[in-house]
């Protein structure tokens, strides 16, 4: 679920709330330091995951795309694991999870089915957020 980011008009604190996007629309968020209704909605996070995501865009346009075939799902795991060991970076349990079923053979389809979290999570990978 998405991750909304707030800060407080009164006391300045940072808070955040998970909300499902229809809970958003009516939902009233509240500091939890002061309780006060006067929060600023902020874009910090939806920031952060745009700039990944448009990195990711770029290193799939550029090199590996070429030659894979999206219909093997063993070839689409390899090129997973090789893309995030290009990026360095651990990208969670969740992806690991992914490519090693793609590397069995299971389709995206079968996936997103023995793993319906991914579908509503909206490319947010948990994290934390410290007061400033
Ligand atoms: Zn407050």
């Amino acid at each position: 679920m998405p991750v909304y980011v707030f800060r407080c008009l009164d006391c300045r604190r940072i808070v955040q709330y998970t909300y499902s996007f229809s809970e958003y629309e009516t939902a009233t968020p509240l500091c939890k330091n002061c309780g006060s209704a006067n929060l600023q909605r902020r874009i910090g996070r939806v920031g952060l995951a745009k700039s990944e995501d448009s990195r990711m865009d770029s290193l799939m346009d550029e090199s590996a795309l070429a030659g894979l075939d999206e219909e093997d799902p063993r070839a689409l795991g390899r090129f997973m694991r090789q893309m995030s060991q290009e990026m360095g970076e651990d990208l969670g349990e969740e992806f690991g999870e992914v490519v090693d079923r793609l590397e069995k053979g299971q389709s995206p389809e079968q996936i997103e089915e023995a793993m319906p979290e991914l579908a509503d999570e909206g490319g947010g990978m948990g994290g934390d957020f410290d007061d400033f």
